[in-house]
C-alpha cells in the first residue's frame, strides 16, 4: 500500500495499516494439532487480545492434511468456552466486535467449567429409547425430531445425538446422574443452542441468546412487551 502525506490531519495509510495490525489477530505458523478443537484453541493462544475472523478460524480448524474445512467447528469453539471455561467474546458481548469475529481477552481459564456430569451408558440407552432416537429439543410445540445419521437441514452436517442434562451442573450440583428423567437426547446444533442459553458458570439465562433463537412470533411478542415496558407502545 502506498503511504503519502496528507495535510488534512487523517491518518496516512502506514498508520491505518499499524492500527490494522494490533487489532486484527494472524495465523502465523501451521496447526497440526490432532483436533479441530486443540487447532482453535491453540491459534487463539496466538492471539491473546486480537480479534479474529470467522474465515481464519476455518482455515486453522481446517484438516492440515485435506485441507477440508470441519462441519463443526462452531462447535469446536463453543467447547472452548463451556467446557474449557476460555472467554471468547463475540458481537453479542462485546459491541466492537463484528458478526463473525471473535476474540480470547486473556489465557484464564474458569476452574468450575471443567466439572461436568457424565451419563451412565446404560441410562443413555433409556434416554434414547424414549426419545425415539431423535433429537428431544422443543421451540415452542415442536420438537426437533431429527434423527441419528440425518442431514441437518439447517446447520448442514450429519446429526449425532449426545446426552445433556437437563439442568446445569452449576443450578443442580446434587443432580443424580442416573435418573434418565434428567437428562435429554440433543443434535449438535441444539447442543449449542442449549449451551447459548445457560452460563454453566452462573447458572443465569442468557436472555438475548434465547430471544435470538425464539420464533418470529415470540420476538414480536417479546418486543410488545418491551415496547410497553419503556413506554414507547402508541
Ligand atoms: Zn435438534
Amino acid at each position: 500500500m502506498p503511504s503519502r502525506e496528507t495535510k488534512s490531519g487523517n491518518p496516512r495509510p502506514a498508520d491505518k495499516g499499524a492500527a490494522k495490525a494490533k487489532r486484527n489477530a494472524a495465523i502465523r505458523r501451521c496447526y497440526r494439532q490432532e483436533s479441530v478443537r486443540d487447532r482453535i484453541r491453540a491459534f487463539f493462544l496466538d492471539n491473546i487480545g486480537k480479534v479474529a475472523t470467522r474465515e481464519q478460524i476455518q482455515k486453522v480448524a481446517a484438516d492440515p492434511k485435506t485441507r477440508r474445512i470441519p462441519e463443526n467447528w462452531h462447535q469446536r469453539l463453543s467447547e472452548l468456552r463451556t467446557d474449557e471455561g476460555y472467554t471468547i467474546l463475540s458481537w453479542r458481548n462485546r459491541g466492537d466486535l463484528k458478526v463473525s469475529e471473535y476474540l480470547m481477552p486473556n489465557a484464564d481459564k474458569r476452574a468450575t467449567a471443567a466439572k461436568r456430569l457424565k451419563i451412565h451408558h446404560e441410562i443413555w440407552l433409556k434416554v434414547l429409547e424414549r426419545a425415539g432416537y431423535r433429537c428431544e429439543w422443543r421451540e415452542g410445540n415442536v420438537a426437533c425430531g431429527l434423527k441419528s445419521g440425518d442431514i441437518d437441514p439447517i446447520g448442514g452436517g450429519t446429526v449425532k445425538l449426545t446426552p445433556d442434562h437437563k439442568r446445569p451442573h452449576a443450578v443442580d450440583p446434587a443432580a443424580d446422574p442416573k435418573a434418565p428423567d434428567a437428562w435429554q437426547a440433543l443434535c449438535g446444533r441444539h447442543q449449542v443452542v442449549k449451551k447459548n442459553y445457560w452460563d454453566h458458570t452462573t447458572g443465569w439465562l442468557n436472555v438475548y441468546a434465547i430471544v435470538q433463537a425464539a420464533s418470529e412470533a415470540e420476538k414480536r411478542q417479546v418486543y410488545e412487551f418491551l415496547k410497553s415496558y419503556f413506554g414507547d407502545a402508541k
